[in-house]
Formats: C-alpha cells, sequence, structure tokens
C-alpha cells in the first residue's frame, strides 16, 4: 500500500468516526485533496487509491495535470477544484478547465467566468469565499455581502451557485472554529431559502476537520495530511 493511499484510508475513517460523533450521514462530508505543488505521481496514487477528486491553487499547474489526465485517464471521471485566489487575467484558462472554483469574492470574477465557460460544458459549479474572521483575514467577501453576490451569481447562465467556502484564521480553541464555521453554516441556511441549487459548505482542513463537520461541512479540503509537506521552491 502506497503512503498516500495508506493517509486517505485513515483521513476517511476520521472523517466517517466524526460523521457518526455528529450525527451526520456517513459519506455526507467529501474529502476534496488539495494536491497543489505535489507532481503527477502523486495524484495517480490518489486515483489507485480510487480518490476522484483534487483541489488546486495556482492556475497553470492546475491546467497542466488537467489536461495530463485528461488525455491518460479518460474513462475515470476526475473532479477538478480551484480553491485558490483569482485574477482577472486568469479566469478564461480556469473556466475552460475546472469543475468548481471556490473563491469567487467580486462580481467581476463571476461575470468574466460565466462568459468564458465554454457552452458544451456543463455550468461551472461555484463557491463563494467568505471572511468570517473579520480582521485576521484579508481574503473572502465580508458577511453582509453574501447574498448580493450570491444573487448576481444566479443570474448568470453558465454558473450554478452551489454554497460557501471559508479559511478562518488559524485558531487552536475548538470553540473558536466552532463559531467560525457556524457562522457560514447560518449564511448557507440564509441562501438556501431564495436559492435552489445551493448544497455545499467547503470548510474545514486538518487542523480544524473536526469542527468543520460539527457545523456542517460536505467538503474538507485536506492537502498535507495526504500527500506530505509542500515544497515550493520548484514553484514560480
Ligand atoms: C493549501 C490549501 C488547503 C490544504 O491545506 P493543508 O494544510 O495542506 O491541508 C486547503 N484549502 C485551501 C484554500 C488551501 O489553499
Amino acid at each position: 500500500m502506497s503512503t498516500i493511499q495508506h493517509n486517505l484510508d485513515s483521513i476517511n475513517h476520521e472523517l466517517n468516526s466524526f460523521e457518526t460523533k455528529f450525527g451526520r450521514p456517513t459519506g455526507s462530508v467529501q474529502l476534496l485533496a488539495v494536491s497543489k505543488t505535489k507532481p503527477i505521481e502523486a495524484i495517480e496514487q490518489a486515483i489507485e487509491a480510487g480518490h476522484r477528486c483534487f483541489g488546486e491553487n495556482y492556475v497553470q499547474e492546475g491546467v497542466d495535470k488537467i489536461q495530463y489526465f485528461n488525455e491518460h485517464y479518460t474513462e475515470k471521471n476526475l473532479d477538478w477544484h480551484f480553491i485558490g485566489p483569482i485574477q482577472s487575467n486568469k479566469t478564461k484558462l480556469i473556466a475552460e478547465n475546472f469543475d468548481w472554483v471556490h473563491s469567487i469574492d467580486r462580481e467581476k470574477i463571476a461575470k468574466r467566468l460565466s462568459d468564458q465557460r465554454p457552452s458544451e460544458m456543463a455550468p461551472l459549479n461555484v463557491l463563494i469565499q467568505v471572511n468570517t474572521s473579520g480582521e485576521q483575514s484579508k481574503s473572502g467577501i465580508d458577511p453582509e455581502e453574501v447574498l448580493k453576490l450570491a444573487q448576481y451569481i444566479d443570474a448568470l447562465p453558465n454558473l450554478k451557485l452551489r454554497g460557501l467556502m471559508s479559511i478562518p484564521a488559524n485558531v487552536s480553541q475548538y470553540s473558536e472554529q466552532l463559531a467560525a464555521f457556524n457562522a457560514l453554516k447560518d449564511l448557507k441556511i440564509s441562501l438556501e431559502s431564495t436559492i435552489n441549487s445551493i448544497d455545499t459548505l467547503s470548510m474545514g482542513m486538518s487542523g480544524d476537520m473536526q469542527a468543520a463537520v460539527e457545523a456542517g461541512s460536505t467538503m474538507v479540503r485536506i492537502g498535507t495530511a495526504i500527500f506530505g509537506a509542500r515544497d515550493y521552491s520548484n514553484l514560480n
């Protein structure tokens, strides 16, 4: 068994135990394997182990991997999620290659992604990134602005608004983690009453997975615990 397969098994096991502990249906929390900076071979090992959903932060790196797997793994049905910050000159590559985007934080980016999504592809699944940590975090929009952006996205033809994502400030206290995640859950509930396609809460990473599952996460994003520590020295 590869190290990656072993790691995936133990995280899936841990996730299942949290689902049980908090009365969540088994399998209701999806594991997104964050493969940024990791080579093709690492992703191949995860695919061998049965994994299908991968998250990438850097556009060109992600697109290179997607194109490689489109050529070599046509029957495998992989799902590619873009989870990094988005510059407007990169939206076209994202729209043409990814299945999901977690990090929408402004109308301009949403509009470009919709305009640039090829018509033969399914609508791009998108999440609004929300800053639930106030001044401790600079990424994501303020909670008060979410409804307006959600309504804007809901009216765009080639995007499907699936929910919300957050990267809370790195706090070790469980009660603080839970409070940040509960804030995102409450926002999701308020959106569900006006937008039918909302079903996703992307929250929880290696250090706060349990609190995320307790608060209602439907997708946790895990990198290091699956693929090992990252080396950024080859990246430009
Ligand atoms: C890198 C990254 C992760 C995974 O982080 P790990 O600490 O390696 O588990 C999750 N979410 C986002 C948005 C990331 O950029």
